[in-house]
């Protein structure tokens, strides 16, 4: 069959649900569209009620909400910043644009999360050179929680501050509670692919009233309080419109059944590609965490199957089916040429190996049979023992 014969399958895409359009309708209804408005109190509040953390900022994007987290943090010109070399690029992005330095570190195996033991070899090494990391970026890739009993240990240890992404993990959990709460600020991203969508937006948590604060007054051009335009601080346009916000309403109420849906996804091809030589799924959960599977994962052994990522993913593109490589690390990347790196052979491997299924919330069961069909028959076309 030619691939214009099904409907394409993308890899995550947006899955709206009844209520978005009731929200937008009441905001062009009532003509508040702009400026921030109830919509926007009420997503709000809907994140503060989901997450349990005392305050919420929605912005423009998750990168904007990393932009301003740092910044509440005190990063500025010539600070270094911990974060994972296996993320987005998203994360390490506003680092720079601070002028401060990245310093990168390698996975651990379970998780694929930042590696306990590389970010305190990370962090002595800075020590001994007379240097004190400002700040530490945690993320949780693909919604899997990472270590956090350990790394929130070693960065009291060192009173380093962390700011936590949990861009691809709303709805996850570690002991029971919310991730993007772990961190002195979080971070959550509703962006087009992400688990919940307002098709562009992000928002900032915190339990710090000052710097709730402090985060509007940044997002809104940081205009002092005066009737006219008066300014002493560099501020930012990265408030979320009104109308964004009223999807991101609906969107919250359909977080549950979201993750329910995303967790099936990944047990369904767990269970009915089981018995493929040298296909494994990862990453795993870690004692007390509890993953939103964002994305699924699979890993391709090359002492066990002749079958790559890249043929993989060709096999499944012929026949109209999104799939796409891990993260490629960011200590990999011409952008961050040169930036000191603890460790990389745990995410390098991961990169090499990997490969994200469609796992969007909206997957039929003939939409994963057609999947896993295809991914069969690439093994039997290129699988050689
Ligand atoms: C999506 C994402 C971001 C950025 O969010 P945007 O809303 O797209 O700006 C940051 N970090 C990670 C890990 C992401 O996946």
């Amino acid at each position: 069959m030619r691939s214009q014969d099904y409907d394409r399958i993308y890899l995550s895409p947006p899955h709206l649900g009844r209520h978005e359009l009731n929200y937008l309708h009441k905001a062009i209804e009532d003509n508040w569209v702009a400026p921030a408005g109830p919509n926007l109190d009420g997503f709000e509040r809907d994140i503060c009620e989901f997450t349990g953390a005392a305050h919420c900022v929605a912005l423009t994007s998750g990168t904007a909400a990393i932009h301003l987290g740092l910044r509440l943090l005190g990063v500025g010109p010539g600070d270094t910043v911990l974060c994972p070399s296996f993320t987005f690029v998203a994360t390490a992005n506003p680092i720079s644009y601070l002028g401060a330095t990245p310093v990168f570190i390698d996975s651990e195996a379970t998780t694929w999360n930042l590696c306990p033991q590389r970010l305190r070899e990370a962090i002595e090494a800075s020590l001994r050179q007379g240097r004190r990391p400002k700040a530490l970026i945690i993320v949780h890739l693909y919604g899997m929680p990472c270590q956090l009993r350990e790394i929130l240990a070693i960065a009291a240890e060192f009173d380093i501050p962390i700011l936590e992404d949990a861009a691809e993990a709303l709805g996850a959990r570690y002991d029971g509670q919310p991730l993007g709460t772990f961190g002195a600020v979080g971070v959550f991203s509703f962006n087009g692919n992400k688990i919940l969508t307002t098709s562009g937006g992000g928002a900032l948590v915190t339990n710090n009233a000052d710097w709730d604060k402090k985060a509007r007054f940044w997002a809104t051009q940081a205009k002092d309080d005066a009737p006219h335009y008066q300014h002493s601080e560099l501020g930012y346009n990265y408030r979320l419109s009104n109308l964004l916000a009223g999807i991101g309403r609906g969107q919250m109420g359909l977080l549950d059944d979201r993750v329910k849906k995303r967790r099936e996804i990944f047990s369904w091809y767990q269970k009915h590609l089981a018995d493929l030589p040298g296909l494994s799924f990862g990453p795993a959960e870690p004692t007390g965490g509890r993953a939103n599977r964002w994305l699924t994962c699979v890993l391709l052994d090359p002492t066990q199957t002749t079958v790559t990522p890249e043929l993989l993913r060709q096999h499944l593109e012929a026949r109209n089916i999104e799939s796409r490589p891990l993260w490629k690390p960011l200590h990999l990347q011409p952008l961050f040429a040169g930036v000191p790196m603890f460790g990389g052979e745990v995410c390098a491997d991961l990169f090499t190996h990997g490969l994200c299924l469609p796992s969007g919330s909206a997957l039929t069961e003939a939409d994963l049979q057609r999947i896993a069909e295809t991914i069969r028959d690439a093994f039997a076309c290129h699988h050689h023992a």
